[in-house]
């Protein structure tokens, strides 16, 4: 079947296979929702708002990722009232929002049209633009002193495209004017309605910023977004540069490096764009506020505390808020689901002007996204792989307690000068440190009160098969699997976890606290060692891929992987 002359490349039995066999889907709350019916009026209207400007902001995403998105999208849309088929591989589509990538399982992206690839610098670039070529013009230009344009073609905030022989580079602003205008008048809207002052503040700045080619605006947008703690609604418009793999191989080439330094310019990878939009949920914000509450007495129990500044000092205030939230949607890079959906994210990113200069940090965490498990497969793997005595102790909810503990792991330790300074390996020295912090200060918790034993018992049950047992073997890229592997078999090697002959995990509860105390001191002298070679040499010692770990991933596939999520919209 032609969707506007593409052939759709999966057939009609694999997309029903992908969509009703290896998909979950993420219900996100309707206007049915108790939180939403105890909103006020202004409130309730302000959230309508809020949503249009999600959706409107969707079709900026889509011209971001490739270039044929819109249209594909478009003709299935079409397409779909007429044909089963169509109708599907729109689901599927939808569910990518693109028509192609990776499934976080298959080493190569799936397509959905014959013919039509992603490109390393998304719709950034022109597509018909090699590395090789993008370097070349980069060197032309600075030979012909053009140093203000390249400083935009390698900004966070630009389209570029061709120009002659040359590139230029078009701020967000105007390549998507109609757009975040369109948006800004909807923010402008909610403001008015909304009885929330400090939401009302930030929606003014976020829309001016929307208006006008000027990073400064969105600093200041930053600022105002990153402070709010008590508001009622919840809105984020999410800048993270994680798909352009064009802007950052400049790196590679030395004399390209060479001139970016000489002319002080900075090269930033390509901003994604998303929205979220949702409701803050008290209860499970007050207990995210309980945790935060400890940060400073934990601080003063990290090793090492004194060979480095600590981030939160006794009388530093922790510019870090936090919020529990119900999502109501969820658009642009938000819902390109692809291989993996996040349940909390940190913001802004550190190449961010507004962190930069002093600004604090608001972390989100999605309640509809944790909430949604695979609770059969979750019980067949109990059932085959962990022994009967730790089954009590198994509790969704007790992962939730563990990424809390991850999160605001982060802010512990030694900081970003001594992470950057691993080099290739931070990323999963950082994590890895962010999960042994969550779980070696644990028993602290117990101690302050927040938690009880049994939650302890949970926590370190649940992490145990929900973490640490991997589908796949992990490659460098993916830090969070690598440091997984690094605490499995850390535990293993100190018998803190075991397995008998029937392959069944046992916990040894009474261990589990001083050997993550051991652990999380090698981890943090590794980052002191500001030594890349060391960081290697720590990896490459725990991420061995033993029989344990090949028995679990092979029994975790035979149960079926589901990489795909559809997530339903109710406003
Ligand atoms: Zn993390």
């Amino acid at each position: 079947m032609k969707i506007n002359g593409y052939d759709i490349a999966l057939s009609e039995d694999d997309l029903k296979q992908k969509l009703e066999k290896q998909s979950i889907t993420i219900e996100l709350i309707s206007p049915e929702f108790e939180g939403y019916k105890a909103l006020s009026e202004g409130d309730k209207k302000a959230l309508q708002y809020l949503v249009n400007a999600a959706k409107i902001l969707n079709k900026v995403f889509l011209c971001q990722d490739h270039s044929l998105n819109l249209a594909q999208k478009q003709a299935l849309e079409a397409a779909a009232s007429e044909s089963e088929y169509a109708a599907l591989a729109l689901r599927f589509f939808n569910s990518y929002n693109g028509v192609e990538g990776l499934n976080g399982v298959d080493k190569e992206p799936i397509e959905l049209f014959k013919g039509i690839k992603g490109f390393k610098g998304r719709n950034f670039y022109p597509e018909d633009m090699s590395v090789e070529e993008f370097h070349k013009i980069l060197l032309k230009m600075f030979a012909a002193g053009k140093i203000d344009e390249i400083r935009k073609i390698l900004s966070a905030r630009t389209m570029v495209r061709r120009n002659g022989n040359e590139l230029k580079a078009i701020d967000y602003t105007e390549f998507f004017a109609p757009e975040f205008s369109e948006i800004a008048n909807q923010l402008e809207l909610a403001a008015h309605y909304t009885d929330d002052e400090p939401l009302k503040d930030y929606l003014g700045w976020q829309a001016q910023a929307l208006l006008q080619n000027n990073e400064d605006m969105d600093m200041l947008a930053d600022k105002h977004w990153a402070v709010l703690q008590d508001t009622p609604l919840e809105f984020t418009l999410s800048r993270e540069n994680y798909e352009d793999e064009m802007t950052p191989t400049v790196f590679d080439n030395p004399e390209l490096v060479k001139l970016l330094e000489q002319y002080h310019i900075e090269a930033t990878s390509k901003d994604m764009l998303g929205i979220r939009v949702g409701i803050v949920n008290k209860e499970g914000t007050k207990l995210l506020l309980k945790f935060k509450e400890h940060m400073r007495a934990l601080a003063e129990l990290m090793p090492f505390k004194d060979k480095y500044h600590q981030n939160i000092g006794q009388n530093s205030e922790l510019k870090q808020t936090m919020v529990d939230v119900d999502l109501a949607a969820l658009s642009g890079d938000y819902a390109a689901v692809r291989g993996g959906i996040t349940t909390a994210q940190n913001l802004p990113n550190n190449d961010k002007l507004a962190v930069k200069t002093g600004g604090g940090r608001r972390n989100v965490y999605h309640r509809q996204v944790r909430q949604t498990i695979d609770i059969e497969k979750k019980r067949k793997i109990l059932a085959n792989m962990v022994s009967k005595e730790l089954h009590e102790f198994y509790n969704p909810e007790a992962e939730h307690i563990f990424v809390i503990g991850h999160e605001n792991g982060h802010s512990l330790g030694p900081d970003s000068s001594y992470q950057d300074a691993l080099g290739l390996y931070k990323h999963i020295i950082e994590e890895h440190k962010a999960n042994t912090v969550s779980i070696t200060f644990m028993p602290e918790y117990v101690k302050n009160h927040t938690i009880t034993t049994k939650d302890l018992k949970e926590v370190y049950t649940t992490w145990v098969v929900d973490s640490l047992f991997l589908t796949a073997q992990p490659q460098y890229a993916q830090a969070h699997r690598m440091a997984d592997l690094i605490e499995f078999n850390y535990l293993l090697e100190n018998r803190v976890i075991s397995f008998d002959k029937n392959n069944k995990l046992h916990i040894n509860f009474e261990d589990f606290a001083s050997v993550m105390d051991k652990l999380l001191a090698e981890t943090i002298a590794v980052q002191l060692s500001k030594s890349s070679v060391k960081a290697k040499e720590f990896i490459d010692r725990y991420t061995n891929w033993s029989e344990n770990s090949a028995h679990i991933a092979s029994e975790i596939q035979k149960l079926g992987v589901k990489p795909y999520k559809e997530i339903r919209t109710h406003f």
